[in-house]
This record gives C-alpha cells, structure tokens and sequence, in this order.
C-alpha cells in the first residue's frame, strides 16, 4: 500500500473541502482498502466520514424514506420500514457479500463499489478502467463473469452490487452535496456506461459526496422481490439477478419494475420489459416476453453466452414468484 495521510471529516462541509483538496472518502473500507492494497487505487489522502451524522433512515414530510449514506448494509436489510415498503432492497442486500461485510459496508459504498473483473483486479494485465488506453483483456480473455449489456469494445466489467439493482427497480434518487451547493441525482444517470471512457464510473463532481438515497413509497412496491442466480449460494457476486416489483389488478398488471443485476455495466433498469408487462395477464407467456424484451440487444462475448438464457430465466422465475402463473 503507498503512504497516504488520514484525516477525520467531523461534519459535512468539512469533508467536501477535504476532498475538494484530493482528499478520498472512506466509510466501511471493504472495498477501497482492498483496492489500496493491491496497488489499484493509491489515494495520497483518505478523508474518513464515519463520523457524520448521516446514518439515519427516516419519513420525510412527503412521505418518501430517506436513507443516509452511512447507513450500513445489514441495518438497511432489516429495517421495518424496508423490509415492508421495499422487500426488493432488504433481500436484495442479503443475497450480497456476508454478514461481517454488510455490518461494515455502507450504503453510499456500496453505491460507489467497484467492478470484480479479475483483469481489473491484477495490474499483470492491462485494463482500460484501470490505466486508461492500456486495452481490454478480457474482452479477448476469460470473460465468463463479465457483461452482455450496456459493453463498448473499451471494456465489458459487469457492475458488482446486488443493493443497485434492487434500488435502479425502486427508481431512487440519489441526494448529494459539493462545493457548488447540492444535486439530487436520479439513480438512472448516476452510473455511466462504459463507452470510450470505461473509467469514469459514475456522475459525481469533485468534491460531492453522497449524503442519502431517497426512496417513494408506492403500495405495490411493497410487492416485490430480488433473485439472485450465482455460482455458489453465497459469499458470490450474481451471474444474473432479477429485481421485480409487480401491481396486479384482477390478473391484469397495471404496474411494473424490472431491473437486472450480473449481466450488465451497470445496474439495469429494463423499462422495456416493464413496458412487455403493463396492461397484459400475469402469466407465464407474459414474463417470457419481458424477459425477451429485457434481453434484447445483449451481446455475448466468448465464454458468456450462457448470461442470456441465464438472466430470461432468472426474470421469469422471479416474476413467477412474485405474479404467480397462470
Ligand atoms: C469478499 C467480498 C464479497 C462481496 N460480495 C458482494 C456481493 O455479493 N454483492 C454486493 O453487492 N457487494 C459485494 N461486496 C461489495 C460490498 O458490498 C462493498 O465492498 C461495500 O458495499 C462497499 O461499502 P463501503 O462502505 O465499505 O465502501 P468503501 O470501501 O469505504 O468505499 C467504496 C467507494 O465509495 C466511496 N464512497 C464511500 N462513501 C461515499 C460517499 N458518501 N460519497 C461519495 N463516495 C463515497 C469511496 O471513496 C470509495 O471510492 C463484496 C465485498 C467483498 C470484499
Ligand atoms: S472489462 Fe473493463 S475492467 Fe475488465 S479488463 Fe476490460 S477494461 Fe478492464
């Protein structure tokens, strides 16, 4: 690890002129030590912000839920409030990393985490995310874990978290703060595509930090649900996810939010599989045409083929769960 000094943010403000000044934010650890270890990220200054206060999940006035960002991972999981508003968010945080991780790990790091490609992990291979314009190994490697949708011929790292497909379902918004005052961010825009630039990852400017996520409640969020297909049954990042929210009617789906975890560069909201759903019988033919819908586009790469007939099945299986088949 290289040197780097340390410093304690003690309040807001002052951890934006921390970081304005180069300083990097650090709040759980479980990723950016990691990094730092390996020679990946070699910040020369870490500005701690555990010390903020913004780890409250509260009612606003208007009723939305506001999650602060150092909310850890488990207490999100089994908050009431989440757990009957939004199970999607509660099973989808549990179905990532392990018990230890999710008590440390914090909900703006988790946002920010980084990808698990195992180029991007060993600096023997060049990676365009990592040095910018070294190339793309594993685009011509072994790229069984990497990403069918949202792929540029720059790089093709899936996007590891499990907690951003649920919130990309949920259509959060993304509160922060900088120098030049505060931004509300919708979790749409808040990851970027890799395109040519594979390593700008998401829409902060310098200097912003991330204070909270904000959640509408909606009733038939209550009635949602995260799968999680992975090659152990735990302690594993998703081969293919499926975070599903369904409003039924008298067999009719009136309303629907899908998103998809594993297969693509960032977590994947499909409205056109939601848009497959609306105003059509919650039935088994249903939910293969929005799998269908949601997949299409996606481009295999070598050894990942499989992701396609894995992630339709994964989201037919999900939605079966939550709408039933008829
Ligand atoms: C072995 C292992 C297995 C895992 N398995 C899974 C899994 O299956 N599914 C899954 O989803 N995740 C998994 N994870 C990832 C884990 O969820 C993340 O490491 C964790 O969420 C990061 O949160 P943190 O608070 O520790 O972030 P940190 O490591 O502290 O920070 C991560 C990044 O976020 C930035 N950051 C932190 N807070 C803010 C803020 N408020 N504003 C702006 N930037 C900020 C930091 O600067 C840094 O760049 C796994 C991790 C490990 C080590
Ligand atoms: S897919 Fe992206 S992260 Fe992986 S080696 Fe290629 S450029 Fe690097």
């Amino acid at each position: 690890m290289n040197p780097f000094k340390f410093s304690r943010a003690q309040s807001t403000p002052q951890a934006i002129s921390l970081a304005t000044a180069g300083g990097r934010f650090i709040a759980g650890g479980t990723n950016l030590i990691d990094l730092m270890k390996l020679y990946i990220e070699k910040p020369a200054s870490l500005v701690d912000i555990k010390q903020l206060a913004l780890d409250k999940i509260e009612v606003l006035p208007n009723g939305n839920v506001r999650i602060g960002t150092l909310v850890k991972n488990s207490d999100l999981a089994y908050h009431p409030l989440i757990m009957e508003h939004f199970p999607v968010l509660s099973e989808a945080i549990l179905a990532g990393a392990s018990a230890q991780l999710r008590n440390a790990a914090s909900t703006g790091g988790n946002l920010m985490q980084r990808t698990r490609c195992p180029y991007f992990y060993d600096t023997q291979f060049p990676c365009n995310k990592r040095e910018p314009g070294s190339g793309c190994s594993a685009i011509p490697g072994h790229n069984r874990e990497n990403a069918i949708l949202g792929t540029s011929d720059q790089c093709i790292a899936t996007h590891p978290s499990d907690m951003c497909v649920a919130m990309a379902a949920l259509g959060a918004t993304i509160n922060v703060q900088g120098p030049k005052g505060v931004r509300v961010i919708p979790f749409a825009d808040f990851h970027l595509l890799p395109g040519q630039t594979p390593h700008l990852e998401h829409n902060l400017r310098p200097g912003e930090i991330i204070t909270s996520v904000e959640l509408q409640v909606l009733p038939f969020l209550a009635k949602s649900h995260y799968l999680k297909a992975r090659d152990r049954a735990s302690y594993q990042f998703a081969l293919a996810s499926a975070a599903v929210a369904l409003d039924i009617q008298g067999g009719t789906i009136r309303s629907a939010r899908i998103a998809l975890g594993g297969v693509g560069t960032k977590p994947w909201r499909s409205i056109a599989a939601e848009q497959a759903l609306i105003g059509k019988p919650a039935n088994r033919a249903t939910y293969q045409a929005a799998a269908q819908a949601a997949l299409k586009g996606a481009k295999a790469y070598k050894d990942n083929g499989f992701k396609i007939e894995l992630a339709k099945r994964t989201l037919v299986q999900a939605l079966t769960k939550l709408g039933g088949a008829v």
